[in-house]
């Protein structure tokens, strides 16, 4: 292999670029031609391809977002888009292909390698942490942080103003993030979609709290958890946002002021932390190195402080189990 192309696919991260680094300048390094491919597949069916130098991936160690642009394309979806996709690719005469993305560019990746053989290497790269066989993905360190630095800086109003703050978390599937930094938050509450919860001993929690003197609550709430039957508000397909329709019915019940925040897209920027640098420049390396020996289907990843390599269709198969334990913990540790 002389060339290697790469992309960055679906929701950004930070810390992509810093992986976009470490593949260019490993490829590099080994003598390869790299090409950045700007916005995903979409400028890949487009065949849109830009040489990449070492100087192209210079100062970005420390920017959130991707010099690649991402997007999202339906046509990547249709076989014949991906036809389209590897035809540009072999015209350009690439060997391998790395893919720095969450699930859904994952599966795209798995079909280009499954239907036309073309090494693809898969860089886990999303905030959820919601990708099998890691236990880290490029982002979710720095999402961590910035959801923290958020419940720091509501909880200073919510002790002043003696008030109860719903904050909502990123999270449509996946709860780690929300689990995660309310641990880390000391939240009083965090409800994520992997777990049924029970309003009626929210609000219990919550009056015990200001009985013995608690001037204010955080409570968590990832943006996917299931409003149904057995929460004690009914079922319902809610137009307004989640954080909403708990705040709302935690003030009917409780009489207690809420507050609403949604963090949104907040969460998806900023600047790398350490550790997601330090992750993505050792994830885009390992990527070239499987490149460099000619291997294909494979998605790096993270466990037991060591970099692995696991198919990424056993990645995509694997269910990412929550670990209840932290749910009671955090429960125990804020009564
Ligand atoms: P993420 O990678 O962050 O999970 P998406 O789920 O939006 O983001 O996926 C990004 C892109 O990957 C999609 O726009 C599409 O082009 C491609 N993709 C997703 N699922 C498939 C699939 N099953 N087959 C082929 N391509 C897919």
């Amino acid at each position: 292999m002389k060339r290697l192309a790469l992309l960055t696919s679906g929701g950004d991260a930070p810390g992509m670029n810093a992986a976009i680094r470490a593949v260019v300048r490993t490829a590099i390094y080994h003598g390869l031609e790299v090409f950045g491919i700007p916005q995903g597949y979409a400028g890949l069916i487009q065949g849109n391809f830009k040489e990449m130098t070492r100087g192209s991936v210079a100062d970005i160690i420390h920017r959130g977002g991707t010099i690649l642009l991402t997007a999202r394309s339906e046509e990547f979806m249709q076989k014949e888009g991906r036809e389209r996709a590897y035809r540009n690719l072999r015209e350009k005469d690439i060997g391998g292909l790395v893919v720095i993305g969450g699930d859904g560019s994952f599966r795209g990746a798995q079909a280009l390698y499954e239907e036309y053989g073309l090494p693809v290497v898969g860089v886990p790269g999303t905030i959820d942490n919601d990708i099998g066989c890691t236990e880290y993905t490029i982002g979710f360190d720095t999402a961590m942080n910035t959801v923290l630095l958020a419940i720091n800086n509501i909880r200073d109003t919510a002790t002043s103003h003696e008030r109860t703050f719903v904050i909502e978390t990123m999270g449509r599937h996946a709860g780690i993030l929300t689990l995660m930094t309310g641990l880390a938050g000391g939240a009083e509450t965090i409800l994520i979609p992997e777990v049924p919860f029970d309003l009626q001993k929210i609000c219990q929690k919550l009056k015990k709290g200001y009985d013995r003197g608690k001037l204010h609550s955080i409570i968590l709430v990832a943006e996917g958890i299931c409003i149904d039957e057995q929460c004690g508000l009914g079922s319902q397909d809610p137009k307004e946002s989640m954080a909403f329709l708990i705040g709302q019915e935690i003030k009917k019940r409780t009489g207690f002021e809420t507050r609403i925040i949604i963090l949104g897209h907040l969460q998806r920027g900023g600047s790398p932390s350490a550790m997601d640098r330090i992750l993505a420049s050792r994830f885009g390396a390992k990527a070239v190195d499987l490149l460099l020996e000619e291997k294909g289907g494979l998605m790096v990843g993270y466990r037991n402080a060591e970099i692995t390599t696991s198919p990424i269709h056993l990645a995509l198969n694997e269910e990412r189990e929550i670990d209840k334990s932290l749910i009671s913990l955090a429960h125990i540790l804020s009564l």
